[in-house]
Protein backbone atom coordinates (compact mmCIF):
# COMPACT_ATOMS: atom_id res chain seq x y z
CA UNK A 1 0.00 0.00 0.00
CA UNK A 2 0.95 3.68 -0.92
CA UNK A 3 2.42 5.35 2.30
CA UNK A 4 -0.40 7.90 3.17
CA UNK A 5 1.41 10.04 5.71
CA UNK A 6 5.14 11.22 4.85
CA UNK A 7 7.72 10.71 7.64
CA UNK A 8 7.98 14.18 8.83
CA UNK A 9 11.07 15.99 8.45
CA UNK A 10 13.87 16.16 11.09
CA UNK A 11 14.02 19.63 11.89
CA UNK A 12 11.76 21.28 14.08
CA UNK A 13 8.67 22.41 12.23
CA UNK A 14 6.42 23.95 14.98
CA UNK A 15 6.98 26.24 17.85
CA UNK A 16 6.18 24.74 21.41
CA UNK A 17 4.95 28.59 22.11
CA UNK A 18 3.20 29.28 18.99
CA UNK A 19 1.17 26.08 19.10
CA UNK A 20 0.57 26.85 22.95
CA UNK A 21 -0.47 30.47 22.12
CA UNK A 22 -3.25 29.15 19.38
CA UNK A 23 -4.73 27.17 22.65
CA UNK A 24 -4.19 30.00 24.43
CA UNK A 25 -6.35 32.08 22.74
CA UNK A 26 -8.98 30.13 20.52
CA UNK A 27 -9.40 26.38 22.84
CA UNK A 28 -12.02 26.64 25.95
CA UNK A 29 -9.50 26.02 28.97
CA UNK A 30 -11.54 23.12 30.56
CA UNK A 31 -8.39 20.43 30.35
CA UNK A 32 -5.30 20.99 32.67
CA UNK A 33 -2.65 20.01 30.00
CA UNK A 34 0.86 18.68 30.23
CA UNK A 35 3.62 20.99 28.39
CA UNK A 36 4.21 18.25 25.83
CA UNK A 37 3.02 19.26 21.96
CA UNK A 38 2.72 16.03 20.41
CA UNK A 39 3.45 15.57 16.87
CA UNK A 40 3.52 12.02 15.45
CA UNK A 41 3.57 8.37 16.50
CA UNK A 42 4.60 4.82 15.70
CA UNK A 43 3.81 2.05 17.42
CA UNK A 44 4.36 2.05 21.03
CA UNK A 45 6.29 5.60 20.88
CA UNK A 46 5.06 9.12 20.16
CA UNK A 47 7.61 12.30 19.34
CA UNK A 48 6.93 15.82 20.30
CA UNK A 49 7.40 18.94 17.86
CA UNK A 50 10.98 19.29 19.18
CA UNK A 51 11.91 15.61 18.23
CA UNK A 52 12.12 13.91 21.57
CA UNK A 53 10.47 10.44 21.94
CA UNK A 54 8.02 9.90 24.84
CA UNK A 55 7.52 5.71 25.49
CA UNK A 56 3.28 5.59 25.39
CA UNK A 57 2.08 3.94 28.30
CA UNK A 58 -1.23 5.97 28.04
CA UNK A 59 -2.01 4.80 24.67
CA UNK A 60 -4.54 7.85 24.71
CA UNK A 61 -6.25 7.35 27.82
CA UNK A 62 -6.69 3.31 27.03
CA UNK A 63 -7.62 4.49 23.23
CA UNK A 64 -4.84 3.25 21.03
CA UNK A 65 -5.28 -0.52 21.74
CA UNK A 66 -2.28 -1.33 18.98
CA UNK A 67 0.07 1.73 19.35
CA UNK A 68 -0.11 4.34 17.11
CA UNK A 69 -0.09 4.47 13.04
CA UNK A 70 -0.48 0.65 13.18
CA UNK A 71 -0.11 -0.22 9.31
CA UNK A 72 -3.96 -2.38 9.14
CA UNK A 73 -5.57 0.54 11.07
CA UNK A 74 -4.25 3.01 8.22
CA UNK A 75 -5.31 0.53 5.56
CA UNK A 76 -9.03 0.37 6.90
CA UNK A 77 -9.12 3.74 7.17
CA UNK A 78 -7.94 4.21 3.14
CA UNK A 79 -9.97 1.63 1.91
CA UNK A 80 -13.32 2.20 3.68
CA UNK A 81 -12.99 6.10 3.37
CA UNK A 82 -12.98 4.92 -0.72
CA UNK A 83 -15.67 3.42 -0.36
CA UNK A 84 -18.49 5.02 2.16
CA UNK A 85 -17.29 7.46 5.31
CA UNK A 86 -20.70 7.94 6.48
CA UNK A 87 -24.20 7.42 5.44
CA UNK A 88 -26.88 7.87 8.45
CA UNK A 89 -28.58 5.09 10.40
CA UNK A 90 -31.56 5.65 7.77
CA UNK A 91 -29.87 3.00 5.91
CA UNK A 92 -28.56 -0.41 6.27
CA UNK A 93 -24.78 -0.64 5.48
CA UNK A 94 -22.57 -4.02 6.22
CA UNK A 95 -19.33 -2.83 8.81
CA UNK A 96 -22.07 -1.63 11.40
CA UNK A 97 -24.17 -5.35 11.22
CA UNK A 98 -20.63 -7.40 11.06
CA UNK A 99 -19.19 -5.39 14.21
CA UNK A 100 -22.11 -5.56 16.28
CA UNK A 101 -22.27 -9.73 15.55
CA UNK A 102 -18.72 -9.29 15.93
CA UNK A 103 -19.11 -7.78 19.77
CA UNK A 104 -22.24 -9.77 20.64
CA UNK A 105 -20.03 -13.32 20.14
CA UNK A 106 -17.54 -11.94 22.21
CA UNK A 107 -20.45 -11.49 24.95
CA UNK A 108 -23.48 -13.16 24.64
CA UNK A 109 -26.86 -13.11 22.65
CA UNK A 110 -28.00 -9.88 22.43
CA UNK A 111 -27.98 -6.71 20.38
CA UNK A 112 -25.70 -3.68 19.95
CA UNK A 113 -26.06 0.27 19.89
CA UNK A 114 -23.50 2.36 18.03
CA UNK A 115 -22.46 6.04 19.52
CA UNK A 116 -19.53 8.21 19.30
CA UNK A 117 -18.12 8.08 22.87
CA UNK A 118 -18.04 6.88 26.28
CA UNK A 119 -20.13 9.39 27.94
CA UNK A 120 -23.10 8.39 24.88
CA UNK A 121 -22.81 4.80 25.43
CA UNK A 122 -23.49 5.24 28.88
CA UNK A 123 -26.45 7.88 28.46
CA UNK A 124 -27.92 5.11 26.08
CA UNK A 125 -27.85 2.39 29.33
CA UNK A 126 -29.37 5.04 31.49
CA UNK A 127 -32.36 5.77 28.85
CA UNK A 128 -32.26 1.86 28.16
CA UNK A 129 -33.37 1.33 32.38
CA UNK A 130 -35.63 4.29 32.35
CA UNK A 131 -37.59 2.62 29.80
CA UNK A 132 -37.35 -0.62 31.28
CA UNK A 133 -38.71 0.94 34.48
CA UNK A 134 -40.96 2.90 33.12
CA UNK A 135 -44.37 1.44 33.57
CA UNK A 136 -43.95 0.86 37.27
CA UNK A 137 -42.17 4.32 37.92
CA UNK A 138 -38.98 2.82 38.50
CA UNK A 139 -36.09 5.38 36.95
CA UNK A 140 -33.15 5.53 39.55
CA UNK A 141 -30.04 4.19 39.18
CA UNK A 142 -26.95 3.52 41.84
CA UNK A 143 -23.40 3.97 40.92
CA UNK A 144 -20.44 3.47 42.93
CA UNK A 145 -18.69 6.22 44.91
CA UNK A 146 -15.48 6.65 42.96
CA UNK A 147 -16.69 5.98 39.85
CA UNK A 148 -16.24 7.81 36.66
CA UNK A 149 -19.30 7.60 33.93
CA UNK A 150 -18.31 10.22 31.71
CA UNK A 151 -18.98 14.34 31.79
CA UNK A 152 -22.42 14.85 29.81
CA UNK A 153 -24.97 16.16 32.41
CA UNK A 154 -26.51 12.70 33.32
CA UNK A 155 -22.91 11.31 33.20
CA UNK A 156 -21.56 13.62 36.17
CA UNK A 157 -24.64 12.64 37.76
CA UNK A 158 -24.03 9.31 37.50
CA UNK A 159 -20.23 9.64 38.38
CA UNK A 160 -19.51 9.20 42.42
CA UNK A 161 -16.48 12.04 42.89
CA UNK A 162 -18.23 15.82 44.01
CA UNK A 163 -15.24 17.25 41.48
CA UNK A 164 -17.09 16.41 38.12
CA UNK A 165 -20.66 17.87 39.55
CA UNK A 166 -19.27 21.10 41.36
CA UNK A 167 -20.67 23.81 39.57
CA UNK A 168 -23.33 22.37 37.29
CA UNK A 169 -26.26 21.75 39.75
CA UNK A 170 -29.13 21.22 39.42
CA UNK A 171 -27.63 17.82 38.58
CA UNK A 172 -29.90 14.97 36.61
CA UNK A 173 -32.01 13.49 38.96
CA UNK A 174 -32.12 9.79 39.38
CA UNK A 175 -28.72 8.61 40.49
CA UNK A 176 -27.66 8.00 43.91
CA UNK A 177 -24.04 6.42 44.83
CA UNK A 178 -23.17 3.27 46.96
CA UNK A 179 -19.52 2.32 48.08
CA UNK A 180 -17.52 -0.05 45.77
CA UNK A 181 -17.58 -3.73 46.35
CA UNK A 182 -20.12 -3.52 49.30
CA UNK A 183 -22.95 -5.80 48.01
CA UNK A 184 -24.92 -4.59 52.03
CA UNK A 185 -25.01 -1.34 50.87
CA UNK A 186 -26.86 -1.45 47.93
CA UNK A 187 -29.25 -3.90 49.30
CA UNK A 188 -29.88 -0.81 51.80
CA UNK A 189 -29.49 1.58 49.05
CA UNK A 190 -32.45 -0.32 46.73
CA UNK A 191 -35.61 2.12 46.85
CA UNK A 192 -39.28 1.76 45.53
CA UNK A 193 -37.69 3.65 42.28
CA UNK A 194 -34.36 2.13 41.67
CA UNK A 195 -34.05 0.10 38.33
CA UNK A 196 -30.46 -0.54 38.09
CA UNK A 197 -27.37 -0.65 39.10
CA UNK A 198 -24.22 0.63 36.79
CA UNK A 199 -20.62 -0.19 37.93
CA UNK A 200 -17.28 -0.91 36.77
CA UNK A 201 -15.85 -4.14 36.68
CA UNK A 202 -12.18 -2.03 37.34
CA UNK A 203 -12.90 1.63 38.33
CA UNK A 204 -10.02 3.21 36.43
CA UNK A 205 -10.39 7.40 37.06
CA UNK A 206 -11.00 6.04 40.05
CA UNK A 207 -7.35 4.70 41.00
CA UNK A 208 -7.68 1.35 39.55
CA UNK A 209 -9.55 -0.78 41.80
CA UNK A 210 -11.40 -4.25 41.08
CA UNK A 211 -14.54 -5.49 41.77
CA UNK A 212 -14.23 -8.83 43.88
CA UNK A 213 -16.04 -11.65 42.20
CA UNK A 214 -18.17 -12.33 45.10
CA UNK A 215 -19.31 -8.15 44.48
CA UNK A 216 -20.20 -9.15 40.55
CA UNK A 217 -22.24 -12.32 41.62
CA UNK A 218 -23.82 -10.78 44.87
CA UNK A 219 -25.19 -7.64 42.51
CA UNK A 220 -25.90 -10.23 39.70
CA UNK A 221 -28.30 -12.41 42.11
CA UNK A 222 -29.59 -9.08 43.88
CA UNK A 223 -30.61 -7.82 40.83
CA UNK A 224 -32.12 -10.81 39.28
CA UNK A 225 -34.28 -10.72 43.13
CA UNK A 226 -35.43 -7.22 42.71
CA UNK A 227 -36.25 -7.07 38.75
CA UNK A 228 -33.19 -4.42 38.28
CA UNK A 229 -31.22 -4.22 35.45
CA UNK A 230 -27.68 -4.68 36.18
CA UNK A 231 -25.00 -2.12 33.92
CA UNK A 232 -21.34 -2.25 33.65
CA UNK A 233 -19.27 0.44 32.13
CA UNK A 234 -16.53 -1.35 30.01
CA UNK A 235 -15.40 1.82 28.64
CA UNK A 236 -12.22 1.86 29.72
CA UNK A 237 -11.40 -1.38 31.03
CA UNK A 238 -12.58 -3.08 28.62
CA UNK A 239 -11.30 -4.42 24.79
CA UNK A 240 -9.13 -7.19 26.20
CA UNK A 241 -7.31 -4.44 28.25
CA UNK A 242 -7.22 -6.97 31.20
CA UNK A 243 -6.75 -10.25 29.02
CA UNK A 244 -9.96 -10.71 28.29
CA UNK A 245 -12.76 -9.30 26.03
CA UNK A 246 -14.12 -7.93 29.26
CA UNK A 247 -13.02 -6.86 32.63
CA UNK A 248 -15.63 -9.14 34.16
CA UNK A 249 -14.75 -11.79 32.03
CA UNK A 250 -11.07 -12.00 33.91
CA UNK A 251 -12.79 -11.13 36.72
CA UNK A 252 -14.73 -14.51 36.97
CA UNK A 253 -11.89 -16.47 36.42
CA UNK A 254 -11.03 -16.15 40.07
CA UNK A 255 -14.85 -17.08 40.94
CA UNK A 256 -15.40 -20.12 42.86
CA UNK A 257 -15.81 -22.97 40.40
CA UNK A 258 -16.39 -20.87 37.18
CA UNK A 259 -19.94 -19.55 38.09
CA UNK A 260 -21.43 -17.83 35.51
CA UNK A 261 -21.95 -14.00 35.04
CA UNK A 262 -23.60 -11.99 32.94
CA UNK A 263 -24.38 -8.35 33.22
CA UNK A 264 -27.54 -6.76 31.34
CA UNK A 265 -26.08 -3.81 29.67
CA UNK A 266 -22.59 -2.81 28.83
CA UNK A 267 -20.91 0.26 27.97
CA UNK A 268 -17.66 0.03 25.40
CA UNK A 269 -15.60 2.97 23.89
CA UNK A 270 -12.20 3.93 24.24
CA UNK A 271 -10.29 0.87 22.51
CA UNK A 272 -13.44 0.15 20.30
CA UNK A 273 -11.91 2.16 18.10
CA UNK A 274 -8.08 1.86 18.37
CA UNK A 275 -8.33 5.98 18.44
CA UNK A 276 -11.27 6.61 16.31
CA UNK A 277 -14.16 7.85 18.12
CA UNK A 278 -16.50 5.13 18.54
CA UNK A 279 -18.72 3.94 21.52
CA UNK A 280 -21.31 1.21 21.83
CA UNK A 281 -23.36 -0.11 24.25
CA UNK A 282 -24.59 -3.67 23.99
CA UNK A 283 -27.79 -5.08 25.44
CA UNK A 284 -28.41 -8.89 26.55
CA UNK A 285 -31.19 -11.06 24.70
CA UNK A 286 -34.47 -10.14 27.03
CA UNK A 287 -33.92 -6.62 27.16
CA UNK A 288 -32.36 -5.81 23.86
CA UNK A 289 -35.42 -4.81 21.83
CA UNK A 290 -36.81 -2.18 24.36
CA UNK A 291 -34.97 0.81 22.85
CA UNK A 292 -37.63 0.61 19.76
CA UNK A 293 -37.52 2.49 16.61
CA UNK A 294 -37.81 6.29 17.55
CA UNK A 295 -36.66 6.06 20.95
CA UNK A 296 -32.49 6.37 20.58
CA UNK A 297 -30.51 7.77 17.86
CA UNK A 298 -27.21 9.22 17.02
CA UNK A 299 -26.49 11.00 13.73
CA UNK A 300 -22.57 9.59 13.46
CA UNK A 301 -23.23 6.47 15.93
CA UNK A 302 -21.25 3.55 13.77
CA UNK A 303 -20.71 5.08 10.54
CA UNK A 304 -19.19 2.47 7.81
CA UNK A 305 -15.78 4.09 8.58
CA UNK A 306 -16.06 3.86 12.45
CA UNK A 307 -17.21 0.05 12.04
CA UNK A 308 -14.29 -0.53 9.26
CA UNK A 309 -11.78 0.27 11.90
CA UNK A 310 -13.02 -1.08 15.20
CA UNK A 311 -13.45 -4.46 13.00
CA UNK A 312 -9.93 -4.21 11.99
CA UNK A 313 -8.69 -3.71 15.49
CA UNK A 314 -10.97 -6.55 16.81
CA UNK A 315 -9.16 -8.80 13.71
CA UNK A 316 -5.49 -7.84 14.79
CA UNK A 317 -5.93 -8.31 18.35
CA UNK A 318 -7.03 -11.57 17.52
CA UNK A 319 -4.59 -12.31 14.73
CA UNK A 320 -1.90 -11.43 16.91
CA UNK A 321 -3.85 -12.62 20.32
CA UNK A 322 -2.93 -9.88 22.28
CA UNK A 323 -5.20 -10.63 25.00
CA UNK A 324 -2.64 -12.91 25.68
CA UNK A 325 0.12 -10.28 25.48
CA UNK A 326 -1.81 -7.70 27.86
CA UNK A 327 -1.78 -10.44 30.43
CA UNK A 328 1.60 -11.35 29.80
CA UNK A 329 2.91 -7.87 29.49
CA UNK A 330 0.54 -6.95 32.31
CA UNK A 331 1.86 -9.35 35.06
CA UNK A 332 5.88 -8.80 33.93
CA UNK A 333 4.69 -5.24 34.98
CA UNK A 334 2.47 -5.53 37.99
CA UNK A 335 5.03 -7.98 39.53
CA UNK A 336 8.41 -5.33 38.63
CA UNK A 337 6.45 -2.35 39.66
CA UNK A 338 5.67 -4.67 43.28
CA UNK A 339 9.42 -5.10 43.73
CA UNK A 340 10.17 -0.73 42.99
CA UNK A 341 7.04 -0.81 46.16
CA UNK A 342 9.39 -2.84 48.40
CA UNK A 343 12.77 -1.50 47.56
CA UNK A 344 11.67 2.13 47.75
CA UNK A 345 7.98 2.63 50.28
CA UNK A 346 8.86 6.13 50.22
CA UNK A 347 7.83 6.88 46.81
CA UNK A 348 5.45 3.40 46.15
CA UNK A 349 2.66 2.54 48.38
CA UNK A 350 1.16 -0.48 46.22
CA UNK A 351 0.85 -1.63 42.66
CA UNK A 352 -2.69 -2.89 41.22
CA UNK A 353 -4.49 -3.76 38.63
CA UNK A 354 -5.32 -6.35 35.73
CA UNK A 355 -3.60 -6.95 32.46
CA UNK A 356 -2.92 -3.86 31.23
CA UNK A 357 -4.61 -1.55 32.97
CA UNK A 358 -2.31 -0.83 35.90
CA UNK A 359 -2.26 2.14 38.87
CA UNK A 360 0.64 2.46 40.96
CA UNK A 361 -0.02 4.38 43.85
CA UNK A 362 2.45 6.94 45.58
CA UNK A 363 3.21 7.41 49.26
CA UNK A 364 2.11 10.12 50.96
CA UNK A 365 4.29 13.46 51.65
CA UNK A 366 7.22 12.73 48.83
CA UNK A 367 9.70 15.56 50.84
CA UNK A 368 10.73 16.13 46.93
CA UNK A 369 7.32 17.37 45.82
CA UNK A 370 6.61 19.68 49.09
CA UNK A 371 8.29 22.30 47.07
CA UNK A 372 5.12 22.56 44.52
CA UNK A 373 1.69 23.03 44.83
CA UNK A 374 0.77 20.43 42.24
CA UNK A 375 -0.76 16.82 43.58
CA UNK A 376 1.76 14.35 43.67
CA UNK A 377 0.32 12.63 40.70
CA UNK A 378 0.52 15.46 38.69
CA UNK A 379 4.41 15.94 39.62
CA UNK A 380 5.10 12.16 39.16
CA UNK A 381 4.07 12.43 35.17
CA UNK A 382 5.95 15.15 34.93
CA UNK A 383 8.95 13.89 35.86
CA UNK A 384 8.31 10.49 33.43
CA UNK A 385 7.83 13.24 30.81
CA UNK A 386 11.30 14.85 31.34
CA UNK A 387 12.58 10.92 31.62
CA UNK A 388 11.00 10.14 28.32
CA UNK A 389 7.84 8.46 29.40
CA UNK A 390 3.93 9.04 28.73
CA UNK A 391 1.23 7.97 31.74
CA UNK A 392 -1.79 8.72 32.89
CA UNK A 393 -2.18 10.56 36.46
CA UNK A 394 -5.62 9.24 38.50
CA UNK A 395 -6.60 11.37 41.76
CA UNK A 396 -4.06 13.02 43.97
CA UNK A 397 -2.17 9.97 44.24
CA UNK A 398 -2.14 7.15 41.37
CA UNK A 399 -0.43 6.93 38.08
CA UNK A 400 -1.83 5.05 35.27
CA UNK A 401 -0.05 2.47 32.58
CA UNK A 402 -3.17 1.81 29.94
CA UNK A 403 -0.62 0.85 26.85
CA UNK A 404 -1.36 -0.48 23.89
CA UNK A 405 -2.41 -3.91 23.74
CA UNK A 406 0.63 -5.09 21.72
CA UNK A 407 3.09 -3.42 23.62
CA UNK A 408 6.46 -5.58 24.07
CA UNK A 409 8.18 -7.33 26.51
CA UNK A 410 11.37 -4.57 26.13
CA UNK A 411 9.00 -1.66 25.41
CA UNK A 412 7.43 -2.39 29.17
CA UNK A 413 11.27 -2.79 30.50
CA UNK A 414 11.97 0.08 29.17
CA UNK A 415 9.44 1.81 31.01
CA UNK A 416 10.12 0.38 34.18
CA UNK A 417 13.53 1.54 33.99
CA UNK A 418 12.50 4.77 33.37
CA UNK A 419 9.90 4.39 36.42
CA UNK A 420 12.47 3.04 38.53
CA UNK A 421 15.35 6.09 37.45
CA UNK A 422 12.54 8.60 38.78
CA UNK A 423 11.91 6.70 41.69
CA UNK A 424 15.73 6.43 42.86
CA UNK A 425 15.72 10.06 42.27
CA UNK A 426 12.93 10.95 44.21
CA UNK A 427 14.28 8.69 47.23
CA UNK A 428 17.52 9.83 47.48
C1 LIG B 1 -13.40 7.60 29.76
C2 LIG B 1 -14.54 6.99 30.46
C3 LIG B 1 -15.86 7.38 30.19
C4 LIG B 1 -16.20 8.54 29.28
O1 LIG B 1 -15.82 8.30 27.97
P1 LIG B 1 -15.77 9.55 26.94
O2 LIG B 1 -15.43 8.89 25.64
O3 LIG B 1 -14.72 10.48 27.44
O4 LIG B 1 -17.10 10.16 26.95
C5 LIG B 1 -16.89 6.71 30.81
N1 LIG B 1 -16.63 5.71 31.66
C6 LIG B 1 -15.39 5.31 31.95
C7 LIG B 1 -15.19 4.17 32.88
C8 LIG B 1 -14.30 5.95 31.37
O5 LIG B 1 -13.07 5.58 31.69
Amino acid sequence: MKEVIPTPPPIVRNDVAAIQALFQKHVVPSYGRFDLVLSHGSGSYVWDVTGKRYLDLGAGIAVCALGHAHPAITEAFVEQSRRLVHVSNLYYHEPQGRLAEAIVKLLAPGKVFFCNSGAEANEGLFKLARKFGHSEGRFEILTAHNSFHGRTLAGIAATGQEKVKKGFEPLVAGFRHIPYNDLEAVRKAISPSTVAVLIEGVQGEGGITPASPDYLLGLRELCHERNMLLLMDGVQDGHFRTGRFQSFQRLMEGAPNGKPFLPDGLSMAKSLGGGFPIGAFWVREPYADLLGPGTHASTFGGTPLGCAVALKVLQVIERERLEGNARRVGDYLKIELSRFVEKTPSVFKAARGLGLMIGIELATGIPAFAKEAKIASIQFVNRLHAAGLLTIPAGSHVVRLLPPLNLSLSEAEEGLRIIERVALDLSA
